[in-house]
């Protein structure tokens, strides 16, 4: 081979390689385009599943309302029967029939209820009750609230639970109604969460007694319970949750009496400990009353059993 051919041999062999190189980044291209491609198509994929799912989801949560709605109403009919025939300490002695004269001063009436209202936390009916009309007899105005020794406020509250800190808020309260608001009780629900002691629970309340104003449904420990034994509401952690979600499922037209209703059902049938079950008309809808009677029958066979073998 000459100089010449030995150049041209080496330039072929070059431009092989070089094509080969091309072709090889050719093809690393090309896989690279379609594996972009076909993420692009999964994730396109996995969008239109998920929009599937969410609207999926959002039919069963609707359905799911409005079988809890349709429940609430067939159970509350029920409820309302057993009502009729068993009165409860709410419907005498409830924060609603503290403060009975409605004749005095309207100022005073908002205070006083709202003091009852405060008193009534975490303390049963009748001690609400006894102490309110304790203090009504002292006099239970702004004024005498704000002057009257801790001490002695305490000494007359002691009946009801956390009275310490019960006598603070009173004279808290009877102090930023006289400096904020002249004496006169808002009459809006926002203010009056604000005031010391007084929850959404009360406000509602208090906008019922004394503005006949419904803002919503009232929800004690009595409801939350309730609600959570028949599965009107999903398994609420806290009486807040359960007002949202009551809310949702229950007419409007029930609002008004609904909490003296199902208050006084937690505190004759529907009791926190040892319901009784075995005479509720709803022991055949409600799964915690069913597992609440099989297992008082399963104890009686058991000790029955043991009766025998001594
Ligand atoms: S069956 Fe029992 S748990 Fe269910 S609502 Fe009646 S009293 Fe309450």
């Amino acid at each position: 081979m000459n100089k010449n051919e030995i150049k041209y041999e080496k330039n072929k062999k070059n431009m092989k390689l070089e094509l080969i190189k091309n072709y090889i980044e050719e093809t690393k291209q090309q896989s690279k385009k379609s594996k972009s491609k076909s993420k692009k198509e999964m994730s396109k994929n996995k969008n239109k599943s998920n929009s599937k799912d969410s609207k999926k989801d959002e039919n069963e949560k609707i359905k799911d309302k409005e079988t809890r709605k349709k429940k609430f109403e067939e159970d509350y009919k029920l409820i309302l029967e057993m009502r009729k025939k068993k009165t409860a300490p709410v419907d005498t002695l409830g924060s609603s029939n503290c403060i009975k004269q409605k004749n005095i001063d309207f100022k005073i009436y908002k205070f006083q209820n709202l003091v009852s209202l405060l008193l009534s936390s975490q303390t049963k009916d009748d001690i609400t009750y006894s102490t309110t009309q304790k203090l009504v007899e002292y006099g239970l105005t702004i004024d005498n609230m704000i002057k009257i020794p801790i001490e002695k406020l305490t000494e007359i509250i002691f009946k009801v639970s956390f009275h310490n800190n019960k006598a603070k808020s009173i004279k808290k309260l009877a102090e930023i109604l006289r400096k904020k608001y002249n004496d006169n009780a808002p009459e809006n629900l926002k203010e009056i969460i604000k005031l010391p002691g007084i929850g959404k629970k009360m406000g509602i309340l208090y906008m019922k007694e004394c503005l006949n104003k419904i803002e919503g449904i009232a929800v004690d420990t009595h409801i939350h319970k309730i609600s959570n034994r028949l599965n009107w509401v999903n398994d609420t952690k806290n009486p807040e949750k359960t007002e949202v979600e009551l809310e949702e499922i229950c007419d409007r037209k029930y609002w008004n009496n609904i909490n003296t209703i199902l208050v006084g059902f937690g505190q004759e049938i529907c009791k926190s400990v040892s319901p009784l079950c075995d005479s509720c008309l709803l022991n055949k809808r409600c799964e915690f009353g069913k597992n609440v009677i099989m297992n008082k029958k399963s104890k009686e066979k058991e000790k029955n059993m043991k009766k025998r073998k001594e």
